[in-house]
Formats: structure tokens, C-alpha cells, sequence
């Protein structure tokens, strides 16, 4: 993975003074798409909508102040990552200190110089562009290039908490490389590894919803997480994903029934009258996931 070349960020101003925005947007315009705000509700909903990269935040507004945008804004994690620079005409360091402890990254005072506000700017979106990399990295599978294991468990932990409070579906599907060590045995690890990317790119792109997960969970492991999916689409959408990998056909010479590689699959379901932990979620899906094995392989196993 590399680090994404810089795009042209989007920038939200929010000040209550019209000629304030002016002097900040005549600074940077020649540089960031820039969103304005004149009021902090106003702000909040912007940032809703087009999750600028950083924001300039005035302190004092009538209404909901720069204070009370900038706590929301790092209460939500939606919204916690996003840079804010305070800008303020008041320069007194008891402002100062009281700004950074709420999270913002830097603070400004009126009037303006814009050299510096451009270059304050510039550098603090680097700074975000490196953690948005290093925060992409370790949710990463180094050989694969999905999700990881770290990914996978803290999207099944909010996803569960959502699904409860929501009385939606949720559905789990791991899939195992049948017969793998008698693949790396056989072709040496180094196919073994390519064999692994195979079908870890196969998994994803079968998943076409946006909002669905696939993951390395460990070894030649890999899970689906499946949101809003009751067992039976869950069970149609595995079979597709079992039919994608069997159909690309890799040799697997020392695969006893089949001569190219399958997967086999266990599925397990959180209905919305039940009260299932991601972890015996896990454990369930792990479970048919060995009846698959048992029955032969190359298999879904839900439940019966
Ligand atoms: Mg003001």
C-alpha cells in the first residue's frame, strides 16, 4: 500500500462574521475546496454531510460556541478524527490551553496572517493524510491486502452493538482452504501465499455491498461479515462465494475429491429476537464451519 497522492482537500470554515470567512476562504481558495458555516449547528450539520478534511472553528459565536461544536465533534467517532484549528481573537494562553485540551490540533489568532494560515494548514493535513495511512495500515492484512484480523473484530463489536439496538440481522460466514497444509506441502509456501491472495480477492469482490466485510481471520481463515442479512441470504450469498472460488479452478494436485481448490464454509446468524455474543456468534459459525469439514468439504454448513 502506498500513501495516497495528495487530492485537494475540502476545508469547513465556521465563523458568525461574513468578512472573517472572507479573509480565511481569499487565503486558501487558491488551494482547498472550501465549505462555510456561520453558526455552530450550522457546522455540526455540514460536517455531517461532507466530512471536510479540516476545520477552522471559531470561538466565539452566538449560540452554540467553537467550545461546544469542537466537544461534539470529538465525542463523535464519526467526526473525532477531522483536524480543528480554533481561530480566535482572543490570544490570551488560559484561551489557548483550554482550546487544545478540548482536541483541537493548533490555534489561530485574529487577524489572520495568511502565510501562516496556509502553512499551518498544509501541515497539519499532512500530519492527518499520515495518520489516515498508518490508522489504514493496521487494519490491513499484509499478505492479502483485506481487512485483518484487528479490523475484523472491531467492526464485528460496533456492527453487533448496532444490530442489537437496531433489531436488524446480522449474519457470519468463515471460510476455510480445504486440504491448505497438503497445498504448501505440495507447491512450496511461496504459492501458497499467492494461493491465499487468490482467493482472499475472490471473497471481497463476491461481496457487493458496500457495507459488508471481508477479512483474514488467521491462516487460510477468512470471514464475511454480512450486515442486515438474515441466515437464508446469508447461506445464497456463501454458496455464491463457494461456486466464485471452485470456479476459478487453481490445481490443487493433492486435493483428494477435487483437483483445484474449494473452500468450505460454516454460517451463523444473529436474529433479531436473539441475544447471541459476537463472540458465540464466532464460535457457532467456527462450529458449521467444522460440520463442512466433517461432510466432506467444499461445503456451506448453516444451520439445520
Ligand atoms: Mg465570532
Amino acid at each position: 500500500m502506498t500513501i495516497p497522492a495528495e487530492h485537494q482537500a475540502t476545508l469547513l470554515v465556521v465563523d458568525d462574521m461574513i468578512e472573517n470567512i472572507e479573509i480565511l476562504n481569499n487565503a486558501l481558495c487558491d488551494r482547498y475546496r472550501i465549505l462555510f458555516a456561520t453558526n455552530g449547528l450550522e457546522a455540526l450539520a455540514v460536517v455531517q454531510e461532507q466530512s471536510p478534511d479540516l476545520i477552522l472553528l471559531d470561538v466565539i459565536m452566538p449560540g452554540m460556541d467553537g467550545r461546544q461544536v469542537c466537544k461534539q465533534l470529538k465525542q463523535n467517532p464519526l467526526t473525532r478524527e477531522i483536524p480543528v484549528i480554533f481561530v480566535t481573537a482572543k490570544d490570551q494562553e488560559e484561551d489557548e490551553e483550554i482550546g487544545l485540551h478540548l482536541g483541537a490540533v493548533d490555534y489561530l489568532t485574529k487577524p489572520v496572517r495568511p502565510g501562516i494560515v496556509k502553512l499551518r494548514v498544509g501541515i497539519h493535513l499532512e500530519l492527518k493524510r499520515y495518520r489516515d495511512y498508518l490508522a489504514r495500515l493496521s487494519m490491513t492484512d499484509g499478505l492479502t491486502g483485506i481487512a485483518n484480523r484487528r479490523c475484523f473484530d472491531e467492526f464485528l463489536e460496533t456492527q453487533w452493538l448496532h444490530t442489537v439496538r437496531s433489531e436488524a440481522a446480522l449474519s457470519l460466514i468463515l471460510a476455510d482452504v480445504d486440504h491448505f497444509k497438503a497445498y504448501n506441502d505440495h507447491y512450496g509456501h511461496v504459492a501458497g501465499d499467492r494461493c491465499l491472495q487468490v482467493v482472499a480477492t475472490t471473497l471481497a469482490n463476491g461481496l457487493t455491498r458496500r457495507t459488508d466485510l471481508a477479512a483474514r481471520y488467521g491462516g487460510e481463515e477468512f470471514a464475511c461479515v454480512l450486515l442486515g442479512t438474515h441466515h437464508a441470504g446469508a447461506l445464497v450469498i456463501a454458496e455464491r462465494l463457494r461456486q466464485r472460488v471452485a470456479s476459478l479452478r487453481l490445481d490443487h494436485a493433492r486435493s483428494p475429491k477435487h483437483s483445484f481448490v474449494t473452500v468450505s464454509m460454516g454460517v451463523a446468524t444473529l436474529e433479531p429476537d436473539q441475544h447471541v455474543s459476537p463472540q458465540a456468534l464466532i464460535e457457532k459459525a467456527d462450529q458449521h464451519l467444522y460440520q463442512a469439514k466433517q461432510m466432506g468439504r467444499n461445503r456451506i454448513v448453516g444451520n439445520q
